[in-house]
């Protein structure tokens, strides 16, 4: 034994002495950093290539000290950072964190668990099933319905279209490969036009084939027609397609259009077709009581998905999938090697609730999340913002030079500059894109766009922990000033 250890190469691993200091020199870094962040610029200010010119080429041969890697990290990362965590972080959805998110996913890097079944370690599935059911609670979803945390939505949706694929086919697809099916006839996937880019993804992987998404036209508000719905799915039967999916919105990316779930429901019911809800941003707002009228009729889904690692203080990544059949989920994805047998009897083994074999033991920073502000403090925290984005719809409105492109019931206000209102749209677009593009610049705010009913609109998102209307109100004083600048 003594011979072995004497004849090991020099010890590779930092002493637990060097740790403690690094690991104290680090927090001391991040601690900084969330005091400070105001002080670097939003958006990167790297160009393209910047960071790998300058990196060495080859990896280095001999250890470097720790210094030398953590000034590094200093001088040539954190120039090429995008600050997610700048209070003035208004772009897409939030990826927001919170220091006792922050600390939950050191220990969860210290365990170095790989839960991928119950006896891997037994507290990281029995939290998991603990902590979602906290939050089926307050999302007041159906009693009976399971949940699994899954990386991003992303995943979870084609988690939900892979089941839909089994269940229209009778698992054949999985047991025999897709030519073996009973009929050729295309399975199709109806998702609003409003709906995410990842569901069109999950079709094209889980191989329903991007032709066979019907985009249904949404309304005024940017809603799903539900008449429109009924209809598309009513044409495919009578030409013999198979409509398997439906994926409805809660809250889209574009300007958080909330499709009406209860008459959504209907129709998935009648025509038996999974009804897939994907509440990415918006499913945290559920947890008020004042915006639950948003999941009005989701007992009618099959899945279900929303990312607490966008609104719910915790950080990437995290997506909470529930299902009112797990054992669709467990029929879709169980495989069992000899390897991955266990006498582990009446224990969920979430390798089966999803697609990879390993999972990161996530539920631990969820659970500190909702322990360390409680319900309470997650709503305040929530209408803080979207009494926030109301006050910045507010000031878009009351300016003529400005006009609002869509409702905004949460936090995410759609907008657009329209001067003396005598420019045309391609006029405008081509404004609002400089506008943009000069904000951006300026590192002071982060803002993106999307278009609505073809025109260029500016979003812009609140949800970073500690945005404040000091920084909203800057936002917009920035916007303002930026716009007149447009003029000349
Ligand atoms: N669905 C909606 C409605 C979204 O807004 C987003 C991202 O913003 C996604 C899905 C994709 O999320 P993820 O990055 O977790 O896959």
């Amino acid at each position: 034994m003594n011979e072995a250890k004497d004849s090991l190469p020099t010890h590779p691993h930092m002493s637990n002495d060097e740790f403690r200091r690094r690991a104290h020199e680090v927090v001391d870094w991040i601690a900084d950093y969330m005091r400070d962040v105001e002080t670097h610029p939003v958006l990167s200010q790297c160009e393209p290539g910047d960071i790998r010119r300058a990196l060495p080429d080859s990896p280095p041969e001999k250890p470097e000290p720790f210094e030398t890697i953590m000034a590094d990290f200093e001088r040539l990362i954190v120039p090429g950072i995008t600050h997610w965590q700048h209070p003035s972080f208004f772009a897409y959805f939030p990826a927001n964190g919170s220091p006792a998110s922050l600390l939950a996913e050191m220990l969860t890097a210290a365990l170095g668990v790989n839960g991928m079944m119950w006896i891997t370690s037994p507290a990281a599935t029995e939290l998991e099933t603990h902590v979602l059911d906290w939050l089926r609670q307050a999302l007041n979803l159906p009693e009976g319905w399971q949940g699994v945390i899954q990386d991003t939505a992303s995943s979870a949706s084609l988690c939900a279209l892979l089941c839909a694929r089994e269940k229209i086919t009778g698992d054949s697809v999985n047991q025999r490969g897709f030519h073996a099916q009973s009929s050729d006839a295309p399975l199709i996937v109806y998702v609003s036009d409003q709906g995410h880019s990842s569901i069109e993804k999950g079709a094209k992987i889980a191989g329903f084939g991007r032709e066979n998404v019907r985009k249904i036209p949404s309304d005024d508000e940017f809603a799903m027609d539900p008449a429109a719905l009924e209809r598309a799915i009513s044409a495919d039967r009578e030409a013999g397609f198979r409509p398997a999916a439906i994926c409805a919105t809660v809250g889209t990316t574009s300007s958080t259009a909330i499709d009406p779930l209860d008459p959504i429901g209907h129709i998935a019911e009648k025509h038996d077709v999974w009804l897939h809800v994907d509440a990415a941003l918006a499913g945290t707002a559920a947890i008020l009581p004042e915006f639950r009228w948003m999941l009005d009729g989701v007992e009618r889904a099959d899945s279900f998905c929303f990312n607490p690692h966008k609104w719910m203080l915790t950080n990437f990544d995290c997506c909470v999938m529930f299902c009112r059949d797990t054992e669709r989920l467990v029929r879709t994805f169980s495989i069992t090697p000899e390897y991955l047998k266990t006498d582990a009897a009446g224990v969920i083994d979430y390798r089966d609730w999803g697609i990879p074999l390993g999972r990161r033991f996530r539920a631990l920073k969820l659970w500190f999340v909702i322990r360390s502000y409680g319900l309470e403090g997650i709503r305040a925290y929530l209408r803080e913002h979207i009494r926030l984005a109301q006050r910045f719809a507010e000031w878009i409105e009351s300016d003529a030079a400005f006009e609002i492109l869509a409702p905004h019931p949460l936090n995410t206000v759609c907008f657009r500059w329209i001067g003396d209102g005598s420019m045309d749209d391609p006029e405008l677009d081509a404004c609002n894109k400089k506008l943009l593009d000069d904000l951006n610049r300026s590192g002071k705010l982060f803002l993106t766009h999307t278009r609505l009913k073809g025109r260029f609109a500016i979003r812009l998102s609140i949800g970073q922990t500690y945005t404040t209307e000091r920084h909203v109100h800057g936002a917009w004083e920035q916007i303002r000033s930026t716009a007149a600048g447009l003029r000349e």
